[in-house]
């Protein structure tokens, strides 16, 4: 029976990933890496600090430190000294005296406060203050940032460039990560052909590898790529079985639907499981979901906007539970529709949209240009979906919308 757009029985997205979830146990094995080796990869354990950061009292400015108390009813320190970050003064500081300190400097012995040096002149070895400084002023204090022995960032999460660098800001050099995990790629259909090659008539050019591999790579997987498949049972069983021996997780891209060519679903029915097919969104329908020798399965759709969707909404909630990452809630804000949004109740709709602010600081959103699911260039010139709930019908000019900035 051939289904209709909107027909019923489709799972909704949300019961989608929690039937992912339910099936995916978090791979278990994990390994040591650098952390120029880190990033999108996912801890597997905490990263304890084994020291305050910063290790000392520190300056914030460059300027002068001193006891703050000489400079109660008086405005003039003796220079004894002098502190760079890293050359630390070895002395201590008298009743009366001042050094010279550098941003990043130690506190010497018997300073506790900085001055800026704009609010000082200096003649000689006398420094005048032109500011009374409270204890503690423009000091940096030890364990301000990490304190020794607490979790500085915690299991379960996905390294980004600024968790790399509070890690590296504890001395740790390596941590520990889920392994990487190998995912293969496969495109279907007899008429897509290679970037850099003529084109045949009723060919077209192969967009979706190059994309899901970018899309990968946010995830610090191994990708392996099968290239692409003739619409062809004897080929794509020898390739999945093939893949499906070496990876983690299969993705492939197009030949999932109803099609007289379409033998993804068929072939994953013999050698594997369907877990699911067909999901309540929009675009991106027909995606397969089931088991495959070893791996995990994913069939995404193969027109563009369809197979980059599903990445992003589904695939992504499947590499996540694999790599044991802590799962986020999906962000979004919320903006006015500036033009009726047409949708049709019965599928989550990923529209792709332009938000932008007006004078009064309102936050407004326009679907960008055609929003048909082979349509690319309404993702790539867009700057976020409109997230439309599942049921809801149209959006009238002025109602509000869930926008999810890319
Ligand atoms: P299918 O899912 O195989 O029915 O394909 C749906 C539409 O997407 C067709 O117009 C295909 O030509 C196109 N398509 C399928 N796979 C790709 C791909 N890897 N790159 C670009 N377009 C594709
Ligand atoms: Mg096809």
């Amino acid at each position: 029976m051939i289904q209709t757009c909107d027909a019923p029985g489709l799972l909704p997205i949300q019961s989608a990933i929690e039937k992912m979830s339910e099936q995916i146990c978090p791979i278990v094995e994990s390994e040591q890496v650098e952390l120029d080796e880190a990033l999108g990869k996912v801890l597997s354990q905490h990263v304890v600090a084994d020291i305050n950061v910063p290790p000392r009292d520190n300056s914030a400015m460059d300027g002068y430190a001193m006891r703050c108390e000489d400079l109660k009813g008086n405005d003039q320190l003796l220079l004894v000294g002098k502190a760079l970050a890293g050359a630390p003064f070895t002395g201590k500081i008298k009743a009366g005296e001042c050094i010279r300190i550098m941003t990043g400097a130690l506190i010497p012995e018997g300073a506790d406060s900085v001055v800026m040096q704009e609010n000082t002149t200096v003649d000689d070895n006398k420094v005048t203050f032109k500011q009374q400084p409270e204890f503690g002023n423009s000091v940096r204090k030890a364990g301000e940032d990490i304190q020794q022995g607490q979790i500085v960032v915690t299991k379960g999460t996905k390294l980004t460039a600024a968790h790399l660098a509070l890690i590296a800001s504890v001395g740790v050099a390596q941590v520990t990560v889920c392994r990487q995990l190998k995912v293969a790629l496969i495109a279907t259909g007899d008429e897509l052909t290679p970037a850099g090659t003529p084109l045949v008539e009723g060919a077209i050019y192969e967009s979706n590898r190059v994309v899901l591999k970018a899309l990968l790579r946010g995830f610090a997987c191994e990708v392996f790529d099968f290239g692409i498949i003739k619409d062809d049972k004897k080929s794509l069983t020898e390739v999945f079985t093939q893949a499906g021996s070496l990876c983690d997780l299969v993705l492939t891209c197009g030949g999932v639907s109803v099609g007289d060519a379409d033998f993804v679903k068929e072939i994953l029915d013999q050698l594997g499981t369907i877990n699911f097919w067909k999901v309540a969104i929009k675009p991106g329908k027909p995606f397969a979901f089931g088991k495959l020798g070893n791996a995990w399965f994913c069939g995404l759709p193969g027109n563009p906007v369809s197979s980059y969707v599903t990445f992003e909404k589904l695939v992504t909630a499947v590499l996540q539970q694999m790599n044991g990452q802590t799962s986020i809630p999906s962000a979004y804000f919320v903006a006015k529709a500036a033009t009726v949004i047409r949708k049709r109740p019965g599928r989550t709709d990923y529209q792709r949209g332009i938000f932008y602010r007006d004078e009064q600081e309102q936050l407004w959103v326009k679907p960008n240009g055609k929003q048909g699911s082979g349509i690319m260039s309404s993702i790539a010139n867009a700057n976020c979906y409109m997230w439309l709930e599942q049921e809801a019908g149209d959006v009238q000019q002025g109602d509000s919308v869930k926008i999810q900035p890319f």
